[in-house]
Formats: structure tokens, C-alpha cells, sequence
């Protein structure tokens, strides 16, 4: 059983990279934001209290986010670990996350920020705006994104740095690349439990 969290500024690559590690590791893909744009093409109540949020490039309220994972995750039996990817995105929703794993005696296991700078990340996210059609892939919602990451999801880093979960991988090589540094820190974090009791 392993639990993950794949972390990382928009455009940093960390959906590409969840794909390959669910493959690899057999892990269930939780993806907040494409869970939240399949109710906004499916016009359910919740994409429809969403869709102004992301199309402004902002956080989605905690609580909705929140009881729409809880809900996801719940459908899955309890042996399946998940790969977190988007989600959580600020304290408050890391700390119930922890509440919810704790109840089910699953902590997060390993915390994976992939790092890039972010002149590339404008870059990288304007190239594919022209064929994403993501309505919040245009220049001003690229920014207001990096902004509202920076100030609400960047000081995850330190909560995971102090629960001594985060690794940090540079999200600035080669796809390939980093998803061998991504499976060199998952492989010695399952290396270490089997070895430890
Ligand atoms: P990116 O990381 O490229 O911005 P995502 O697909 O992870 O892409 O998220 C797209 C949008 O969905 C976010 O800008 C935000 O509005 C909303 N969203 C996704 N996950 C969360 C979350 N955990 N909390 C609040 N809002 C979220």
C-alpha cells in the first residue's frame, strides 16, 4: 500500500508524471482538477458552482473540494493506494486529508514537489494552451494560477518538509528524467519501510 502526493506549480508537469507512476506502482490516479472539469462538462451541480472559480484561475472553496474527494476516494476498496495530483492546495486541505488517512490508518507516504522556474512555466503553459482547450489556459489565468499557487500552495512545502515526507525533484529535465528521479524516491521510501519494521 502506498499513498502519494505529486505536488508541483500548473504546468509543472506533475499530470504526465502521475500517469507514468500510477502505471508503475499500480496506484489509483486522484486528479482534483480533472475530476473537477469532468462535472463542469457534465453540468452537475458542483460543475456549475465551480466553473467561475477555475475559469479566474482561483482555488476552488476548501469544502467543496474537500467532500468531492472524500467521496472519490471512498469508492475505491481500502487496499488501493491513490496518487494525490492537484490536491491538497493548501493547509487546511492537507491537514484534513491527514484527519481522513488517519482514520483509515493510511498516512501519505511520500510527498513528491516537482520544481520548475517559473519563466518555464509561462512558457511551457502558453505552448499548450493552443491545444489543451482548457478555458483557464490563457495568459491572464496562467498568471493569476502561478500567483495563487505561490501564496496558497506553496507553504505545503515546509508542512511536508516538517513531517519529513517531501522530496523534491527538478521538474526542468526531460519527462523521462524526472520520472526516474520520481522512481528512485518512491523505490528507497518502499526500500526503507520493508527493511524497517
Ligand atoms: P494546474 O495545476 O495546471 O492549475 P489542475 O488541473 O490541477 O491544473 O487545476 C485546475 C484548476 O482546478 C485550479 O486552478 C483550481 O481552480 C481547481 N482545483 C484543482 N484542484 C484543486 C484543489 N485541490 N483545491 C481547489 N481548487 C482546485
Amino acid at each position: 500500500m502506498l499513498n502519494v502526493i505529486i505536488f508541483g506549480p500548473p504546468g509543472s508537469g506533475k499530470g504526465t508524471q502521475s500517469a507514468q507512476i500510477v502505471k508503475k506502482y499500480n496506484l489509483i490516479h486522484l486528479s482534483t482538477g480533472d475530476i473537477l472539469r469532468h462535472e463542469i462538462m457534465e453540468k452537475t451541480p458542483i460543475g456549475c458552482v465551480v466553473k467561475e472559480y477555475i475559469d479566474n484561475g482561483l482555488l476552488v472553496p476548501d469544502e467543496v473540494v474537500l467532500k468531492m474527494l472524500y467521496h472519490k476516494a471512498s469508492i475505491y476498496p481500502k487496499r488501493e493506494g491513490f496518487i494525490f495530483d492537484g490536491f491538497p492546495r493548501t493547509i487546511y486541505q492537507a491537514e484534513m486529508l491527514d484527519k481522513m488517512l488517519e482514520r483509515h490508518n493510511r498516512p501519505i507516504d511520500v510527498v513528491v514537489s516537482v520544481e520548475v522556474k517559473e519563466d518555464e512555466l509561462f512558457k511551457r503553459m502558453k505552448g499548450r494552451a493552443v491545444d489543451s482547450g482548457r478555458s483557464d489556459d490563457n495568459e491572464f489565468t496562467i498568471k493569476k494560477r502561478i500567483d495563487v499557487y505561490k501564496e496558497q500552495t506553496y507553504p505545503l512545502i515546509d508542512f511536508y518538509r516538517n513531517q519529513g515526507k517531501l522530496v523534491a525533484v527538478n521538474g526542468m529535465d526531460s519527462v523521462d528524467v524526472v520520472f526516474d528521479h520520481i522512481s528512485q524516491a518512491v523505490d528507497f521510501y518502499l526500500n526503507k519501510k520493508n527493511i524497517l519494521p
